[in-house]
């Protein structure tokens, strides 16, 4: 039987495809070491998906620059994610972005707890049990969680996004 995911990519419904993936300093200097190259990502104005800030206004203030952009792997012309090669991601698990390695487990800045609805296999198993058919588990989910919350951090600006403008940290 093929992975979830394989059979996810065979119908076109991959997550790597059309999502804007982010980037920490900490995946650049880890997929730059693996790739030998660096032309992998750019900046991107933020997709207004990531505009909204939902129960996490943090998330935003943390992952999009005072100019309205994200890091971000590049995408091909149908939106694929530049790294998507034809038997699914070209990097081993622990050399993705984090996001990547975390998806579909659902976290804000702050907490992380069940699996995201829009992986389509969300409900066809209990969250554990997902994790086990993709590759990872709950404690792998909780150091990528805490990796992706230092390294954001670590690079926060103190002038950050807050809609059409930008303002100062939060802490000022
Ligand atoms: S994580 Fe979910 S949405 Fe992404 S490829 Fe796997 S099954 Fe599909
Ligand atoms: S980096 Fe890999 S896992 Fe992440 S979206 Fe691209 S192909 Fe998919």
């Amino acid at each position: 039987m093929s992975s979830p995911c394989a059979s996810c990519a065979e119908k076109g419904t991959s997550c790597c495809t059309g999502t804007q993936i982010l980037l920490t300093s900490g995946d650049v200097k880890r997929i730059t070491a693996v790739l030998l190259r660096n032309d992998y990502f750019h900046f991107e104005k933020a997709d207004e998906d990531y505009l909204d800030p939902g129960d996490d206004p943090i998330w935003i203030r943390i992952t999009i620059k005072s100019d309205g952009t994200r890091r971000v792997v590049k995408r091909s012309g149908e939106r694929h994610c530049s790294l998507l090669g034809p038997a699914g991601c070209r990097l081993a698990l622990e050399e993705r972005p984090l996001v990547c390695r975390l998806y579909p487990v659902a976290y804000t800045t702050d907490w992380i707890d069940g699996i995201d609805p829009s992986c389509p296999i969300a409900h066809a198993a209990r969250p554990d049990e997902l994790l086990n058919l993709i590759g990872t588990t709950r404690t792998d989910a909780r150091r990528w969680h805490r990796m992706l919350m230092n390294e954001l951090f670590s690079e926060y600006d103190d002038t950050v996004y807050c809609g059409n403008e930008t303002t100062a940290s939060p802490s000022d």
